[in-house]
């Protein structure tokens, strides 16, 4: 990075007080620094260790990366653990028997925290990520149809699956993979996210489920999943289809219920059968783990379980994969217990305190109309306003934050808004209300730097796109 860049951004950047992550406040600490004045007093040398850390990262590594989901960032004793239990493997129950009860502590409490009505009758498993968490969702859905298709002397040639235009790639391979039409329901301007809308055309008796994103990809918006439920009430009550949900919570599934605890998403509406999270986004743990939980015994079918013994017992195991790292596994456990519920809270909502805020900088910009605000997920995106023609795009506003080494992608809208570039920031918990004021700095400069230009840049013969 050039001495230039980091001086325009120690210039541009006003702000006195630097003020600390909740996530590694000690009580009794002090919650924010001047930044020209010594401290009066001394912190701990880890709290000192990482804020002298985080200011330095404005030399450039992956917390400038606003692009992706999955965390960038976990503390040392996180880090310790992950290089002492790096050799471990999860599927070896027998040798590694405390990582497999610990795994099954993990889900329980994801359990609890998602409403499951008994927390002793249920299943769940930790996954790769949520990729895999969605596939064994899915296929127990697909399985529950069968059995009852079955049951009923019917055809179980032809399921299909309902979703929002704008899914995660996910659904796509999975129904690619497991030969099941999947129905896309179009986003509109009307209709960002699957709301119910006309949803019964497209039910029918090969519906093999719903799929609800909690955080949708491409603007963080959560569809709403109580609203979902109701309208497959209706369709129930006209048709007698009795469609099931899974709930893709990769990353709203991990601040939902830490943010927006009166929000009905989870197991408190009864007809979600599943829920499937990442680890590695909001779960705050490096990749790749992943979590899926059902809403009992009964709609995880038999049939997909595999019985392993280990010490004597019997340990069913549900996955795709087989060796897959253990380490994550015990990171997940040690997040739940370095941060507990009030901790998941407070980092939660920091991350959308900067985004909210981040978004509601880069409306007052001018040329920019947000999509979302980060005010569910920490995620937000934003578009050009309508009826101005300009000599750039939001491509070439990316370009020109990446050349100062900030990711933040620009990509088009699903399906049928193809034709809608939306430009989207992730905020994590790396991402500090200091680093978010030097990002906003960059934007700022850029667009202007942009909107005085008196002809159209030069264009490649193709675009490159920024993939999900
Ligand atoms: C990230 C994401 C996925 C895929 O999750 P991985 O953990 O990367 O496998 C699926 N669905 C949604 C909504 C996501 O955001």
């Amino acid at each position: 990075m050039s001495i230039n860049t980091s001086k325009a951004r120690q210039s541009t950047n006003v702000d006195d007080t630097l003020s600390i992550n909740p996530v590694f406040v000690r009580p009794g600490e002090a919650t924010d620094f001047n930044k020209f004045k010594l401290p009066a007093g001394p912190s701990l040398p880890e709290t000192a260790y990482q804020i002298v850390h985080d200011e330095a990262i404005l030399d450039g590594n992956s917390r400038l990366n606003l692009a992706t989901f999955v965390t960038t960032w976990m503390d040392d004793e996180a880090k310790k653990l992950y290089a002492e239990s790096a050799d471990k493997n999860m599927i070896d129950k027998d040798e590694y028997p405390a990582t497999a009860a610990i795994e099954d502590r993990c889900w329980r409490m994801l359990a609890d925290l998602w409403n499951v009505p008994d927390t002793k009758d249920t299943i769940g498993t930790s996954t790769i990520g949520s990729s895999e968490a969605c596939m064994l969702g899915g296929l127990a859905l697909k399985r529950l149809w069968q059995h009852k298709r079955q049951a009923e002397g019917k055809s179980t040639e032809k399921p299909n699956l309902i979703m929002s235009a704008a899914v995660q790639v996910v659904w796509e391979k999975f129904c690619n993979y497991w030969d099941i039409e999947p129905r896309f329901v179009p986003v509109t301007p009307d209709h960002m996210v699957l709301d119910g809308f006309e949803l019964e055309k497209y039910v029918d008796e090969n519906t093999i489920g719903v799929v609800a994103i909690l955080g949708q990809t491409f603007t963080g918006a959560y569809e709403p999943v109580k609203e979902i439920a109701k309208k497959l009430d209706e369709i129930q009550a006209s048709t007698g289809f009795d469609i099931k949900i899974h709930v893709d919570g990769a990353s709203g599934a991990m601040v939902a219920p830490f943010c927006q605890p009166d929000l009905e998403w989870d197991f408190r509406v009864e007809r979600v059968n599943s829920i499937s999270t990442s680890g590695h986004k909001y779960g705050l743990v490096y990749p790749g783990v992943g979590w899926v939980v059902w809403r009992n015994t009964k709609v995880m079918p038999e049939s997909m379980i595999f019985h392993v013994s280990y010490l004597g017992g019997d340990m069913p195991t549900l996955a795709l994969n087989f060796s897959r790292p253990g380490a994550q596994v015990l990171m997940q456990y040690y997040q739940f217990l370095r941060l507990g519920f009030e901790g998941y809270r407070e980092v939660q909502q920091n991350s959308i305190d900067v985004a909210t805020y981040l978004s509601s900088e880069i409306e007052k910009i001018g040329p920019f109309k947000l999509i979302s605000r980060g005010d569910t997920i920490p995620v937000f995106a934003w578009i050009l306003k309508d009826g101005e023609t300009k000599n750039w795009s939001l491509y070439d506003l990316a370009d020109r934050l990446r050349m100062k080494g900030w990711q933040v992608p620009a990509y088009p809208m699903a399906d049928d808004l193809s034709d809608m570039t939306l430009q989207r920031v992730v905020v994590k918990v790396g991402l500090s209300r200091d680093l978010a004021t030097a990002l906003l700095a960059d934007i700022k400069g850029e667009t202007q730097f942009l909107e005085s230009l008196q002809s159209p840049l030069p264009r490649e013969a193709a675009a490159s796109h920024f993939h999900h």
